[in-house]
């Protein structure tokens, strides 16, 4: 029997069927009126092109603008959220609970089936949640736990998905990942050294996630680095006495919590190109929003009526050093693809915030500055995080960390000779340790050795695919640790050995041999300190 008649043979009979069930179809949709049959074309457009969100952080911040954000286009997206089944969670998302399109998990995010359920059927994955300050400043190892255990659940659970390739991930990181960079060293980008404050087991947390994130071969992410955001809610943060863990004279380029929102929901539409993917950026709502903090602090003051700074604070209750915050020279290159901004002025949004204070609020005009300073002065005394309270038990990890020693505290003056102008203006970059000028299609091994070199290792493997940037490669650190890393996490990411990561933090020796990360620490710190932070300056915390 001739192939082409055993083919006819077997399909006939499906085909013949088929045939007749298209037919009854047609003169089905024939007979509607059009009105019908358009709505009918339009539910079926929507259904087909309808793509799911997964969104962790829903109660947070920038979590929740996302969600707010989105929730304003349930015509093209599905939303499934991942939220915490506490009383106040419960609250926050009533209204969201019954809209058709939202699907909320209520579980946790170190619980892997929880993430499994809320990935499962993603589009997008948007990992916007974990543990923040001030929580993660009161409970620094419970922090670094749920943080990198959640970054690990939530690849693991993408890459369980039989659709794993077309899922596009967006990690949150943030601006703690490197750390101090007061002037001169104010300005700064994507790739710059990791450099993560002493203390500061948030920013751990967050650069062994990003690590996670870039290294899981999953093919479609993105690690966007948030920075302060600003939203009236700030306004009534003055009672923690982590506001004086912020240098006056540091700087901050500042996202609007709406801003953010949107980011997180047009990172999401179908014009986002695939060039955007396997990329750092750096989030913020532009250049009028680079303040000093300073700057910060006498417009939030003003905004809820309180005297300026000068009158209620004293310099020498503001550390001098261990925070984070820059100038950014890249943050408009996710403008570029997201365009997330409101075409509004930091000023404008300082004055909006200003009109979201309660009455009460203005009746700091008629206190007396003395009295508010006394309060002020009061939530710099506290026990633990309060920077008077460490100056006068002469607490040697907390003043060597935050001001050097306690004859550089000594050594602050008053606000007659404090500096508060603004640094240059004048964007300055760091070394980086390779020819940035060259395409990165053409990188090659000689690129990874030079950038070694740079960081005082070596690059150990023998040859790379030329432009390949994420299949991982062997690195040495300069104390001899062998590890694996892809050219996009140490070229461009600043990322280098994960055991030279804090803890412990031993920032004084790295630097002495590793001329990259030199670059920001020594405008803060003096060669011959050589402190080293473990384990042990932890022994206050209960979790
Ligand atoms: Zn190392």
């Amino acid at each position: 029997m001739p192939l082409t008649h055993v083919i006819r043979v077997r399909f006939s009979y499906p085909l013949q069927k088929l045939s007749i069930y298209w037919l009854g179809v047609f003169f089905y949709i024939s007979s509607l009126p059009n009105s019908i049959l358009s709505l009918l074309l339009y539910i079926y457009y929507i259904m087909k092109s309808k793509k799911t969100v997964f969104l962790t952080g829903a109660t947070g911040t920038m979590g929740h603008a996302g969600l707010v954000e989105l929730s304003k286009r349930l015509d093209r997206f599905n939303i499934t959220l991942l939220v915490r089944p506490s009383k106040i969670n419960k609250e926050k998302l009533a209204a969201y609970e019954t809209v058709a399109g939202i699907r909320i998990v209520w579980g946790d995010l170190t619980n892997y089936q929880d993430v499994l359920n809320g990935v499962t059927g993603a589009d997008y994955v948007l990992h916007v949640g974990g543990m923040v300050s001030p929580a993660a400043d009161y409970f620094p190892k419970k922090t670094l736990k749920v943080n990198t255990a959640a970054a690990q659940y939530i690849v693991d659970a993408v890459k369980a998905q039989p659709n794993a390739d077309q899922i596009k991930v967006v990690y949150i990181g943030s601006v703690a990942q490197t750390g101090h960079r007061n002037a001169p060293v104010h300005w700064g980008r994507t790739g710059d050294p990791i450099n993560i404050s002493v203390y500061d087991h948030y920013a751990i947390s967050k650069t062994i996630a990003e690590r996670i994130f870039v290294e899981s071969g999953i093919k479609h992410w993105a690690c966007l680095r948030q920075t302060g955001i600003l939203c009236p809610e700030l306004l009534f943060k003055g009672s923690d006495p982590i506001t004086f863990h912020v240098p006056l004279d540091g700087v901050l380029e500042w996202a609007t919590a709406e801003d953010s929102g949107r980011l997180l929901a047009n990172v999401c539409e179908e014009e986002v190109p695939d060039e955007f993917w396997n990329r750092f950026y750096n989030i913020s709502s532009g250049p009028s929003f680079r303040l000093t903090n300073y700057e910060f602090e006498s417009k939030l003051l003003k905004a809820i009526g309180c005297p300026a700074p000068e009158k209620i604070f004293e310099p020498n209750w503001f550390a001098i050093r261990n925070f984070h915050g820059q100038w950014y020279t890249d943050s408009d290159l996710l403008e570029g693809y997201l365009h997330f901004r409101g075409n509004q002025t930091c000023d404008d949004y300082f004055k909006w915030m200003a009109s979201q204070v309660p009455w009460y609020f203005h009746l700091a005009k008629i206190v007396p500055p003395i009295f508010i300073k006394l309060g002020m002065g009061a939530i710099a005394k506290k026990p633990g995080l309060g920077t008077r309270n460490w100056i006068k038990n002469r607490h040697q990890d907390r003043i060597s960390a935050y001001f050097g020693s306690y004859e550089d505290w000594q050594a602050i003056p008053g606000w007659d000779k404090i500096r508060t102008e603004r640094p240059s203006e004048t964007p300055v970059f760091l070394d980086h340790g390779y020819d940035e000028s060259k395409p990165k299609s053409e990188w090659d091994i000689e690129d990874m050795r030079k950038a070694a070199e740079f960081r005082g290792g070596k690059c150990l493997s023998p040859a790379m695919t030329k432009g390949d940037l994420s299949t991982p490669l062997d690195w040495e650190c300069q104390f001899g640790h062998h590890f694996k890393a892809s050219p996009t996490l140490v070229l461009l990411g600043g990322h280098w050995c994960p055991e030279c990561l804090p803890l412990p933090w031993n920032y004084d020796e790295i630097a002495k041999g590793n001329p990259f990360f030199a670059q920001v620490w020594y405008p803060f710190h003096d060669k011959k300190e050589h402190n080293v932070y473990d384990e042990s300056i932890f022994a206050d915390f209960k979790e």
